[in-house]
């Protein structure tokens, strides 16, 4: 079969692979149909996560046909049409019951690359370096399912394919990081970013009972998008001096009551702050650079509630005394996107989180490198490429 992988440090290659095959009774099969980017994938793609090896198969986000099950898969068949979370999960461990889901004990196959970094294990997740498991990811013409019965959903009849390819990931992300804030009537949320996971983060803080949501980026497309499909207010970081005060200042001095952040380790930002973590992190003397993060942490009200959904692994000068002293609550997961698709298949069939807009670039598979070009440096306004296998 033909598939998009991972080469070296920015460079992507399409190429011939032999086709995945049932390894495991509970193995699904299935035709990719749709697959699409996500900005983790970046983090790898560009080096600064390392463990992944020349050949690998890299995508997360996927829908898909089953095409052949293994012996012991009992709720989905041939021909059906599912869309799968991009963690893998057993169903039966204490986490998987507890609904946890990212956090399953069962399927990362080399924990030995993780628990140095976070003492435990996560799961595993498709085409996301061998710190995840090593999981062969969905860009390309079929994708191996472990765990078929739990991680394939069924796409509801009527629903198009560009909607339910993003109840995979950004969705169920979004979704969970507004649930995390525990809004209540008259809350106003902050949201960091207005990628996929922050357009969706807003949506479902407006979904979750939220009175205002306020969007941070710096691309005008992309807080268009905020405003007039989430209906955000929105702040341009580069337009205000301080986003920290302009966020006070839209609150009558009180700061958001939960702060998002949809950002992750590779923050752009400005002044002296980000210019010492980039110096940083090119000397990988850190990981990360924190400016979104940080300014999370300042501007959200005391006692109030810190979701964090982007990708971190270390970072220099973390705010732990203004997260003390002001009392916050910090919650934060890789997507259990399990727990969250039964409520998400309710909205897309009523029509009240339709994530299509997110779409925004087609591509074949053969055209994946251009596809990741264009969403990575945002070309012609790409919030995601997605690829038709
Ligand atoms: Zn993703
Ligand atoms: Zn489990």
């Amino acid at each position: 079969m033909r598939a998009l992988y991972w080469n070296g440090v920015n460079d992507l290659r399409v190429g011939t692979v032999p086709d995945p095959t049932i390894i495991n009774p509970h193995d699904a099969i299935l035709k990719v149909t749709l697959t699409t980017t996500c900005g983790s994938d970046l983090h790898f793609i560009d080096g600064y996560l390392p463990t992944m090896k020349p050949g690998d198969i890299i995508g997360h986000e996927f829908m898909g046909e089953v095409v052949e099950t293994g012996p012991e898969v009992k709720k989905v068949k041939k021909g059906e049409r599912v869309v799968v979370p991009s963690f893998i999960v057993c169903g039966q461990c204490w986490y998987c019951r507890n609904q946890l889901f990212s956090l399953c004990d069962n399927t990362h196959p080399k924990p030995e690359l993780q628990v140095p970094l976070f003492g435990y294990p996560t799961a595993g997740i498709y085409g996301y370096t061998h710190a995840f498991g090593g999981y062969a990811g969905s860009h390309a013409e079929y994708v191996r399912v472990p765990f078929a019965d739990n991680d394939c959903f069924h796409a509801p009849e009527g629903v198009p394919d560009d909607h339910v390819l993003f109840l995979s990931d950004a969705a169920p992300t979004g979704y969970m990081g507004a649930d995390f804030c525990d809004i209540k009537p008259g809350d106003t949320i902050a949201v960091w970013g207005c990628c996929g996971v922050g357009l969706m983060a807003q949506r479902s803080a407006y979904l979750l009972g939220a009175e205002r949501v306020i969007a941070i980026d710096r691309f005008p497309e992309r807080l268009r998008l905020a405003r007039e499909k989430c209906g955000s207010e929105v702040i341009n970081y580069m337009e205000v001096d301080s986003v920290v005060e302009t966020l006070k200042e839209m609150t009558g001095g009180r700061g958001p009551d939960a702060c998002i952040d949809a950002v992750g380790m590779e923050a752009h930002g400005t002044g002296i702050q980000h210019a010492y973590d980039s110096v940083k992190q090119a000397l990988h003397l850190q990981t990360d650079r924190g400016t979104a993060l940080r300014e999370a942490i300042m501007a959200v009200r005391k006692g109030g509630v810190l979701s964090i959904l982007g990708v971190y692994m270390l970072m220099d000068k973390f705010p732990i005394g203004a997260i003390m002293n002001k009392g916050l609550t910090v919650r934060s997961a890789q997507q259990h996107g399990q727990k969250y698709m039964p409520r998400l298949l309710e909205h897309a069939a009523k029509g009240e989180l339709d994530p299509s807009f997110l779409a925004t670039h087609r591509f074949s598979l053969e055209d994946g490198p251009r596809g990741y070009a264009m969403f990575k440096h945002k070309e012609d306004g790409c919030v995601r490429s997605v690829f038709v296998p």
